[in-house]
């Protein structure tokens, strides 16, 4: 059976982009080879991370305090890894993230700030991972707090008024990005930058307790992930396009020029 790809690697890339987790490690599992790429291809990014995970260790004896200084030493080490021009930090409780105002109004203040073009985040409606795995209800949390501010909050000029007055003005964020979902519809080829999210994911030293694991598992999701466009590495997303821009051609990722390209390096 030949192999056809009806897609190609997903082209578009924001100037600014934020990336909203819940825990500090989430983005560095999730799209940190994309970042990675955008930010050598011009793009400025910046993280936000809704908890420091201060609930991340086996032991019930650990002080969440030190837990969550250790953690943010980690996130801040994998982001200059990455090359994010900074992590913000929202110190909401890890475990008991909640959807509610008060993180409503962290994040459009972060988004109104930074001003990103494209948030990525994780998709809130991944419940259950495919049939293997549940979704951290703080993963949800977070992923839906961020599509929440995106729209209509941070571009609300009537949402959350103080911020406007003291000089936060309203900013229209044109994409999501989601990640960790059910329903991709865009792949990113990050077969240049895979070893930067390595390097990436081996600063959270706390978190890691089969490092001898770790390579080959995020090989082969990135190598499952590249499939879909016949590149050894991706990275896949649900693209929601808020405010499409028609100079910057197709929103959709278009069939390539030529059927039956074997799976194999880009
Ligand atoms: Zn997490």
């Amino acid at each position: 059976m030949s192999e056809t790809h009806a897609r190609r690697s997903h082209a578009w890339r924001p100037e600014r982009f934020m990336v909203v987790v819940a825990h500090p490690d989430d983005a560095d599992f999730g799209p940190a080879a994309t970042a990675a790429r955008w930010i050598d291809e011009g793009s400025t990014g910046w993280l936000v991370c809704c908890t420091s995970g201060d609930a991340g260790a086996d032991d019930w004896r650990a002080d969440p305090i030190e837990l969550a200084a250790v953690r943010e030493a980690e996130q801040r080490a994998a982001a200059d890894v990455v090359g994010y021009a900074g992590v913000g930090f929202l110190h909401q409780p890890d475990g008991a993230l909640a959807n509610d105002l008060a993180l409503r109004e962290q994040l459009v203040r972060e988004i109104r700030t930074f001003r990103p073009d494209a948030v990525l985040t994780v998709d809130p409606e991944t419940l259950f991972y495919g049939d293997g795995g549940v979704n951290h209800a703080d993963h949800r949390a977070a992923g839906m707090a961020a599509v929440d501010a995106v729209y209509p909050a941070a571009r609300n000029a009537m949402a959350f008024p103080w911020l406007a007055r003291d000089g936060l003005e309203p900013h229209v964020v044109r994409r999501l990005y989601l990640f960790w979902s059910n329903h991709p519809s865009a792949w990113v080829d990050v077969s240049g930058t895979l070893d930067r999210k390595l390097d990436a994911l081996r600063a959270h030293g706390s978190q890691i307790r089969h490092p001898e694991r770790l390579e080959p598992r995020i090989r082969e999701w990135a190598r499952e992930e590249g499939e879909a466009i016949g590149v050894v590495a991706a990275e896949a997303f649900r693209v929601i396009v808020i405010e499409d821009d028609e100079e910057e051609g197709p929103t959709h990722d278009t069939p390539p020029e030529t059927e039956g390209a074997a799976p194999g390096p880009a």
